[in-house]
């Protein structure tokens, strides 16, 4: 991020109405043109926060997701159309922030977030999102930012229901959340879940909002609360979050960490020590 005011005639047209806002001048928007922000899933989370950040402004958007553009993503994954049915997701969704706004840098990363990569791949960027739809990705990109001092924004659908929040680097983190996977058998299959169109463009919208405001430095974040949303019943509930002293990641007594490449993740995504560090 870089001090410079100016903004091109053309800029300050595009982005004219954000930065009519009181707490956002044309260093503000400058800011945001020189950020670096990580989404991780480009599905209905992912849709909806990288059309709001390509929009808004921010400069350079990496995304990260292996999978190929189904028929049955469209109901909810709006940046991809019946054209792309069998494209890769992120070059999908760079052709759609290129027609949005063709100053944005899209960097694609046609892979699986992984333990050995995790930390290359979130290297250089202010924050990192997860928009994925499985809990050991999730377990993997909340260690990585951990470890990495990058702010994390959290967000997950199922059906009606959803939830987000902002982890910082120092916790609560989303081990302190869910130490575990939920449920008695292990990590839940990849099998598809129903979900409503709308429900990931609405934490998707919020998780945007949260990057932006971290971004800019504006308001107060939704750290150190978790956010949740019932569509059914048009409700959303705002518990609060505290940090786990025993997280074995974030917590005061866990163990130290450094790398990603020291641990090894149990069948239940819980981190133990790998053999290579004794
Ligand atoms: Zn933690």
């Amino acid at each position: 991020m870089d001090g410079d005011s100016t903004l091109e005639p053309r800029q300050r047209d595009r982005y004219s109405r954000q930065l009519l806002i009181e707490g956002i001048d044309p260093a503000d928007q400058r800011t945001l043109l020189s950020s670096c922000v990580l989404v991780v899933g480009v599905g209905g989370l992912g849709s909806s926060i990288i059309q709001y950040l390509a929009a808004a402004g921010v400069g350079t958007i990496g995304i990260v997701d292996d999978g190929r553009v189904k028929r049955s993503n469209l109901q909810r994954q709006v940046v991809h159309t019946v054209d792309d049915i069998g494209d890769p997701k992120v070059d999908s969704a760079a052709r759609f922030v290129d027609a949005l706004n063709p100053a944005i840098d899209i960097e694609t990363h046609e892979t699986r977030i992984e333990p050995s990569s995790a930390e290359a791949l979130l290297e250089g960027h202010d924050v990192v999102v997860d928009a994925l739809d499985n809990f050991v990705g999730r377990f993997v990109v909340n260690d990585a930012a951990v470890l990495a001092g990058i702010p994390f924004v959290h967000g997950a659908v199922y059906g009606f229901e959803g939830q987000t929040t902002v982890f910082r680097p120092d916790g609560p983190c989303y081990r302190c959340l869910l130490p575990e996977p939920p449920g008695e058998e292990g990590i839940p299959s990849d099998e598809p879940m129903g979900v409503f169109p709308t429900a990931p463009g609405t934490i998707g919208c919020l998780q945007a909002t949260e990057v932006l405001k971290l971004l800019l430095g504006i308001g107060e974040p939704l750290e150190g609360h978790l956010l949740r949303y019932d569509g059914t019943d048009a409700t959303f509930l705002r518990t609060p979050l505290k940090r786990d002293p025993d997280c074995p990641l974030c917590g005061p007594n866990g163990p130290e960490i450094e790398s990603l490449e020291t641990v090894a993740y149990d069948d239940r995504c819980r981190i133990e020590r790998s053999a290579s560090t004794e």
